[in-house]
């Protein structure tokens, strides 16, 4: 990134979690040329099909198990998040809808209310009724699972809540715990998925697959798109009783379709997602200052620990006047997000983290 007078930044939050092939990567832009000189708008969503989004919702769910294999593409995150919780109550006739403390999934009514903060959702209410807020990677807890519940909305790896990555045996027995009450499990993927974890999705990481699948941010390569996926039969509620459970004009939007396919073909074509580990790696051996309490986080979504917040802000600031770009996460405020593009290469690495160890010593 270049500010007005032409300084040179690092971005190492993507755009908070969205430029994950970097900024105007060439095949996402060749696919925005080509598509928006076809065409950008003809129908609303639905009524007749665009070949782009058949051809991206076909490799989404090549990708993905077999359960998985009919998307729903949305404009944003949150309406993913508005979808997939309204497909829940619909397919199990049931209201309560469980999430966790932390959580965030999105900013409109019915995302904000299940987000795990009472801070941010104080002036915003009455929100939805029946939301029940669970500790997250506490297995105990989810014995306030039940028969009432029609869904349980999770992050795979909590983003907003400083990078937080539970136990395998936690999302085993959270998954366990659905199946057994039927609930669906949505897993909202939109910041730890496509690719950020060192897998196309970090479902993979812990054997277990999701009911329901949310993502978005970096599926567009910086065009604005999400999706909630789920099986046919589950999708299904949403076309009766009543029809168009879930309408949406821009959702689909063929240019960001175009991208979206552009981008997901990247990764699956390249090395980029294999090398998430080793390039995780190389910031942990790189970042070592005696002021980081500790190194949070899985792949490429990593949170650096410090002090308090004061500490933080202050080295944030030097950091971006060493032009380096980042942040603190909502719900953790002495964490410094890390989420780089994964072009990232490893000299790149090395010549941030130096840049970010002189400005702790900077700020200390
Ligand atoms: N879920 C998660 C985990 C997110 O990180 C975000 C965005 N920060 C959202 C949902 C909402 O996405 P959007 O901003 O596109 O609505």
């Amino acid at each position: 990134m270049y500010d007005v007078n032409g300084k040179q930044y690092a971005d190492l939050i993507s755009g908070i979690g969205v430029s994950s092939l970097g900024h105007c990567h060439p095949a996402v832009v060749k696919a925005v040329q080509e598509q928006a000189a076809k065409f950008m708008h003809l129908m609303v969503y639905g009524e007749y099909i665009y070949s782009p989004q058949v051809q991206l919702a076909a490799l989404l769910a090549k990708q993905l198990p077999d359960n998985l294999n009919s998307v729903y593409i949305t404009n944003s995150g949150t309406e993913a998040t508005e979808g997939a919780l309204k497909l829940a109550k619909r397919y199990t006739g049931r209201t309560r809808i469980v999430s966790f403390k932390n959580a965030y999934h999105g900013s409109t009514h019915g995302a904000l209310s299940v987000m795990g903060s009472e801070y941010f959702k104080n002036a915003f209410r009455p929100l939805l009724p029946d939301v029940q807020h669970l500790e997250f990677n506490n297995i105990e807890d989810l014995e306030n699972i039940s028969c009432r519940t029609a869904a349980v909305i999770v992050e795979t790896i909590q983003g907003e809540a400083g990078a937080v990555v539970p136990s395998v045996e936690f999302l085993q027995a959270l998954r366990n715990k659905c199946t057994e009450m039927g609930a669906l499990l949505i897993l909202d993927e939109i910041q730890c998925g496509f690719g950020r974890t060192g897998k196309l999705f970090a479902f993979e990481h812990f054997g277990i697959v999701p009911d329901v699948l949310l993502t978005a941010k970096a599926m567009g390569g910086g065009m604005p798109i999400g999706a909630f996926i789920s099986s046919s039969e589950i999708m299904n509620s949403l076309t009766n009783n009543p029809v168009l459970g879930h309408i949406t004009t821009f959702g689909g939007h063929p240019v960001s379709c175009a991208a979206a396919l552009a981008t997901l073909t990247t990764l699956a074509e390249s090395n980029l997602i294999n090398e998430v580990e080793t390039k995780e790696q190389l910031f942990r051996k790189y970042l070592q200052h005696p002021a980081i309490k500790a190194i949070h986080g899985k792949g490429l979504l990593l949170s650096v620990e410090f002090e308090n917040h004061e500490l933080l802000l202050k080295i944030i600031e030097r950091c971006i006047a060493n032009g380096i770009i980042t942040d603190w996460f909502l719900f953790s405020d002495n964490r410094m997000r890390l989420a780089p593009p994964l072009i990232i290469t490893a000299e790149q690495i090395e010549i941030c983290s130096a840049a970010i160890v002189k400005s702790i010593n900077e700020a200390l």
